[in-house]
């Protein structure tokens, strides 16, 4: 603290409220969480954390597996949802509790949706600043709970905010991180961390056992969502936090949502998907998978070899670099059924195949097949089901 000029950065960095300015110098106290936050403001290199090697620590002392919920345009993601389900069934095995994290603005209203579906802890970190996703608030705040509450497990979601925000907390709290995982479960009381690798030719398996928490990032619609139980017994716990937006490095000045979808819903939450590939030959006749889906209300969706040629926007990309999506009904037209795309949606209820390759492997996943020319099956597909929905109305 020798370097300390009383600034006062820290004081205001400080999401905990746990620097006050004393004497013309920063006195830290116990509501320090270890975040970091100051660090980060402190100009002079007058403040530093020296974290335990985890050689040193006993690893007993972190417990239970907690999901970081994410919220949306005032809405809880339903990605959210499916990370409880797991956390749900990775606790029972560990026999710990299944906890929440919800971080941002207005956020004990979301209260109910967890407890009812079997969280037992509710942790809160809210206030109006954190309303949208930031990365220096967020990670700031979550590393100083993380610090404080010794969670054995996190679960984040692997969307545009949670894969900026898990890395940081992992990289200032010095811990492994799994990205984009399709699998978890337990073994030997370690978190098993399963994710594609090498183009997806492979499934890694990772697991971190010599430092705490584990934490993995999971894909949107690869885990079953917690299902209403109806208890509604949570504890919940209360963290005061204040958020300095002055001092900020990263200012957000507008917040714009590219279009996520041609037509229909976005993929990742269609309940039916009318997705091309290369076999549909240019881009003007996807406007015959559109025409089918708007029968259905669905989304169209495509593999990387249409999104590569042009003849559709990335938002709709489905597969390992694309959007992973389980909808009801997947019909894929013109889709060899590469490895890379299968992931992204071999757990779709029904798979509908359409190809003029009777050995394609899409074939191999697909519960019914047509082999023919989709620029013929799809119009006689659409026609048909058009008349099907008018005599049933
Ligand atoms: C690291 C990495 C990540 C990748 N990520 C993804 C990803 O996220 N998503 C993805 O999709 N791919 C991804 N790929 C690419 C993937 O390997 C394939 O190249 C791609 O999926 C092939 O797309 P396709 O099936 O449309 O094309 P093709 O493999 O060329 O298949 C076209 C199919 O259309 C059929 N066909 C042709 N004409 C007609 C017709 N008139 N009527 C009916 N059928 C017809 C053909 O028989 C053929 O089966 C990735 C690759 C790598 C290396």
């Amino acid at each position: 603290m020798e370097k300390c000029t009383g600034c006062g950065l820290c004081e205001k960095a400080c999401p905990f409220g746990a620097i006050k300015i004393v004497d013309k110098i920063a006195v830290i106290g116990d509501e320090c969480t270890l975040c970091g936050a100051c660090i980060d403001q402190c100009n002079l290199d007058a403040i530093s954390i020296q974290r335990k090697k985890f050689i040193d620590v006993d690893l007993s002392q972190y417990q239970n597996v907690w999901i970081v919920v994410e919220i949306k345009d005032g809405k809880v993601r339903n990605v959210s949802f499916e990370l409880l389900g797991k956390a749900l069934e990775l606790a029972d095995e560990l026999k710990q509790d299944p906890c929440t994290l919800l971080i941002g603005s207005n956020v004990k209203r979301f209260i109910q949706d967890f407890s009812n579906r079997g969280a037992k802890k509710i942790y809160i970190a809210e206030h109006e600043a954190l309303k949208d996703y930031h990365t220096e608030t967020y990670s700031s705040i979550i590393t100083g709970i993380i610090s404080k509450y010794k969670p054995n497990i996190v679960l984040y979601p692997a969307t545009i905010s949670g894969r900026d925000l898990a890395p940081r907390v992992a990289a200032t709290l010095e811990l492994g991180l799994t990205a984009d995982c399709t699998s978890l479960s337990i073994q030997n009381g370690l978190l098993l961390q399963t994710r594609p690798a090498f183009g997806g030719n492979i499934m890694a398996d990772i697991i971190c056992p010599i430092t705490r928490p584990q934490m993995a990032t999971v894909r949107p619609n690869v885990m079953e969502m917690a299902s209403i139980k109806g208890n509604d017994n949570a504890e919940i716990i209360d963290i005061p936090v204040k958020v300095d937006l002055q001092n900020l490095k990263i200012k957000t000045k507008e917040i714009i949502n590219a279009p996520t979808s041609v037509c229909g819903p976005p993929v990742c939450e269609a309940d039916i998907i009318v997705s091309g590939g290369r076999g549909v030959g240019c881009k003007e006749n996807f406007k015959f998978l559109e025409d089918l889906a708007n029968v259905f209300k669905g989304a169209v969706g495509a593999s990387r070899a249409a999104v590569d040629l042009g003849w559709i926007p990335k938002s709709q990309q489905v597969g390992q670099s694309g959007t992973t999506v389980s909808p009801k009904i997947y019909i894929a037209c013109g889709i060899s059924g590469t490895i890379q795309h299968l992931v992204g949606m071999k757990s779709s209820d029904v798979i509908i195949a359409i190809n003029k390759d009777p050995n394609a492997p899409i074939f191999d996943v697909a519960n019914y097949g047509i082999v023919g020319d989709l620029k013929t099956v799809v119009p006689l597909l659409t026609e048909a089901l058009r008349k099907r929905l008018q005599n049933n109305n």
